[in-house]
């Protein structure tokens, strides 16, 4: 499994990268970005999480 951020729908909040830091991190643009590999099995829940609470709906996971 694998997450995307939709940066022209990410408005910046940070709330995935609170929610799960080991899948999404703050870029120097102040939008959100993932991991470019897997997501570690540990952070598959926190991952969903953050897709779920998204409040633009710019994560997908595949
Ligand atoms: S939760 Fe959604 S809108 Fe907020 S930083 Fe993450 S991807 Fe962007």
């Amino acid at each position: 499994m694998k997450a995307y951020v939709d940066k022209d729908t990410c408005i910046g909040c940070g709330l995935c990268a609170d929610l799960c830091p080991s899948v999404f991190h703050m870029d120097d643009d102040g939008l959100a970005a993932a991991i470019e590999g897997e997501i570690p099995e540990d952070a598959v829940d926190c991952a969903q999480d953050a897709q779920q609470q998204c409040p633009t709906g710019a994560i997908s996971i595949e």
